[in-house]
This record gives structure tokens, C-alpha cells and sequence, in this order.
């Protein structure tokens, strides 16, 4: 007993503290009900007073549909030659402004008009796919450009965009169908974007290791024009089916004609693809056979081009010729000035491998001196795009075939 005493007094002031702070917390409870009940009320009546004065309008005409909102906005004035060009000119206005909801609002009233003249209709349905395409609806974009064309199928930036979408989401047989279609309404020359077109399909194929669907496709793309992709996948094919002398002319062809895409060539044939183990080991056996045939081709001309050497020093350092590779670029440089860097760091990694020591020091420090900022490996020669993905179709101007490459350190 005596303890417990002891101990209150000691503690007093805490206990009498912790009975002060119970009390306390017990009214805040009390009054925070209450207060919870009158603010309740209070909303409760606010709400209902809401209600009846803005409810039917505010919510009708502002958040529930903006749509018909604007469309009596329209009724409501008079529509004249000069005020149907002011809401062309707005709904064009919100569209780059980023508001799409609201310029496909205003086109899809026009459309709805009961009184306006036909060309106009056409002229905002066309605005109104125009919204879907920018806001990246791209279905109703499709849909809404082709009925475009069911009124009037002499459109061409539609058929155009269509082409675009088509090449965007990679559907080739539209994009095909959509191309003709262009061709035939334009005075354009297509047959170039076609064969790529085909091309595409083509490779769909072959990475499926269905070779003769591939064949199809691809004769169709040549009929068209020879692109580049078209040969360098006809090279893949004559590969597959071993017809390797047709292969070695093909490759002679693909240098000469265009000698910078000399790496790309040797890349692209190295892509992996679906087929049975024997097709695949026994078409990688046929490419290095084509890259040994490479190695030894014996034309001048075609080893004046730094690519093409670049390509030669890669490959023979790939099976360990160092010393070869050292020679070819040796003897390019005898009869070239070397502005290329990749050509000098090359170098530099070969006279770093076959320990010339001096050489290494000179070269380099000469090489540091006048060294530019890299890049990418390739660029849009239309709009300069720059990318390390290889792009037949350019990302950004929608150009087929502008690519040019460069070197990358
Ligand atoms: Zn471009």
C-alpha cells in the first residue's frame, strides 16, 4: 500500500495530466459528432437547392452533352457563306490547339446541318477525319476518310493519309490497295513506294521462313521498280534455296550500284529467322561462304569506296585476319586521304592489335586533334531525321528511301 502511495506522488502531475487530456478528447469527440451532423445538414440543403436551380442546365448543358450543346450554339444563328468558314476556321483552330473533343464537336454538327450544301458536308467530314487522325482515333479516322471517299473518290490527301495509317500500323494490303488507288488519282510516279510496300509483306514471310510466299510478293515488288530492300532480300532468298552463284552476281550488283549500303547488306543477311535448324544452319553456311567470296572479289573500283573498305576490314578482322585487314586499309590509304573517323579508329584498333606501338602513339594523337562529335549511324536526307534503327520509310517526313548512312565511332 505503502508503494502505491509512494508511487502517486511521484507520478501525480503525469495522472492528472492523462485525466485532463481523457475529458478533453471525450467533449472534442462529442462536438465533432455534432458538428459532423450540421455541416451534414447544411450540405444536404445546398444540394437540394442545387438541384432545382442548376441541375437541369448545368449539368445538361455543360457536362452532360457537349455535342448538343453546340448544335443548338448553331441552330441558333444563321448560317451564311462567311459564318460556315469562321467554324471551319475555329473547329481547325481547337484541333491544333489540341482540343480535339471540341473541333470534332463543331464538324460533327456541321455535318448534321439539315441546310448546308453538299460540298460543305464533304468538306466537314473530311475535317471531322482529320480530328479522329490527329487525335489518334485511328479506326474512326479509317472509317471516317472512307466515307469520304464513298461520296467522292478523287480525294487525294485523303487516300493519301490512308496510306500513311495504313504504313504507320504496318497493314501491307491496305497500304497496297491504298497506293494503287493513289497512283491512279495523282500524277505522282508510286511505283517505287509500292515495291517497298511489297517488299515489306515480302519479309513478313521470310522471317516466317515461308520462302515461296515470299517469292511471290517479292517478283510483284520488282515489277514495280528494283528497289534496294527488294535485292537485298532476293540476295536472303537465293541464299535460302542455295542458288549461290546467282547470289555472288546479285551481292557484285548490290556494291556497285550502292556501295554505301555495303555494311547494311552485310547485317541484313545475318537477321534471324524462323525455318527448320537444317534450312537456317545451311543458309548461315552460305553466308559466310558469300562474305569469303567478298573478301577475295578482286574489282578496283569498288574498294575505292571507304564503306565498302570499312565493310572488307570488319569482316576479315571478324575471322581474326588482323593482319589482312591491316593491308586493305593500308592500301586504301596510300591512294586516299582518310576524312572518315570510323576508317582512323579502325585503324588505330589494328595497330593496337598487331602491337605497332609507335604507330599507335602518332596516329592517335593525330586522330584526337581532329576529332568531330559522333552521330547517329543514319539520317533522313529529306527532312534529317536522325536514327541508329534502319528506316526505309522515313519516322518523321513519311519519305520512302531517304536514308543515308554514316559511320558511327
Ligand atoms: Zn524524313
Amino acid at each position: 500500500m505503502e508503494i502505491y502511495i509512494n508511487w502517486l506522488q511521484d507520478h501525480l502531475l503525469a495522472v492528472v495530466a492523462v485525466c485532463l487530456t481523457l475529458v478533453l478528447v471525450y467533449h472534442y469527440l462529442i462536438e465533432k459528432d455534432s458538428g459532423v451532423k450540421l455541416s451534414k445538414r447544411y450540405r444536404n440543403s445546398i444540394f437540394e437547392a442545387q438541384s432545382k436551380v442548376f441541375l437541369n442546365a448545368t449539368q445538361y448543358l455543360i457536362s452532360g452533352n457537349r455535342d448538343l450543346a453546340i448544335r443548338e450554339f448553331l441552330n441558333a444563328v444563321d448560317i451564311n457563306r462567311e459564318t460556315i468558314d469562321t467554324y471551319f476556321a475555329l473547329g481547325g483552330l481547337f484541333r491544333s490547339n489540341g482540343e480535339i473533343e471540341k473541333a470534332i464537336s463543331i464538324h460533327r454538327s456541321l455535318i448534321a446541318r439539315e441546310n448546308i450544301s453538299e460540298s460543305d458536308r464533304l468538306r466537314s467530314l473530311k475535317e471531322l477525319a482529320i480530328d479522329f487522325d490527329k487525335g489518334g482515333f485511328i479506326e474512326k479516322a479509317i472509317e471516317t476518310y472512307k466515307d469520304v471517299l464513298k461520296i467522292n473518290r478523287d480525294q487525294y490527301e485523303v487516300i493519301q493519309s490512308l496510306c500513311r495509317i495504313f504504313e504507320d500500323i504496318e497493314d501491307w494490303d491496305q497500304a497496297y490497295n491504298y497506293r494503287i488507288m493513289l497512283s491512279k488519282v495523282g500524277h505522282e510516279n508510286q511505283a517505287e513506294t509500292i515495291s517497298h510496300i511489297l517488299v515489306q509483306k515480302a519479309k513478313i514471310y521470310f522471317s516466317k521462313g515461308e520462302f515461296a510466299k515470299c517469292h511471290e510478293d517479292l517478283e510483284d515488288a520488282f515489277r514495280f521498280a528494283p528497289s534496294v530492300s527488294a535485292k537485298i532480300l532476293r540476295l536472303k532468298l537465293f541464299l535460302t534455296s542455295g542458288s549461290i552463284e546467282e547470289a555472288k552476281n546479285l551481292l557484285l550488283e548490290l556494291l556497285k550500284e550502292h556501295p554505301m549500303y555495303a555494311s547494311f547488306i552485310f547485317e541484313s543477311l545475318t537477321e534471324k529467322f524462323n525455318a527448320p535448324e537444317d534450312t537456317i544452319n545451311s543458309y548461315f553456311e552460305r553466308v559466310r561462304h558469300l562474305k569469303d567470296f567478298f573478301l577475295v572479289m578482286d574489282e578496283k573500283d569498288l574498294f575505292e569506296s571507304p564503306s565498302v573498305i570499312l565493310s572488307k576490314v570488319r569482316l576479315q578482322k571478324e575471322k581474326g585476319m588482323s593482319d589482312e585487314a591491316y593491308k586493305s586499309l593500308n592500301s586504301y590509304m596510300e591512294s586516299n586521304e582518310i576524312h572518315n573517323e570510323v576508317m582512323k579508329v579502325e585503324y588505330i584498333k589494328l595497330l593496337i592489335d598487331l602491337d605497332l606501338k609507335d604507330e599507335v602513339m602518332k596516329t592517335t594523337a593525330d586522330f584526337l586533334s581532329n576529332l568531330n562529335q559522333s552521330h547517329t549511324k543514319h539520317y533522313c536526307s529529306n527532312c534529317g531525321y536522325n536514327s541508329d534503327e534502319i528506316f526505309w520509310r522515313c519516322p518523321q517526313c513519311h519519305e520512302w528511301e531517304t536514308i543515308q548512312f554514316r559511320w558511327k565511332v
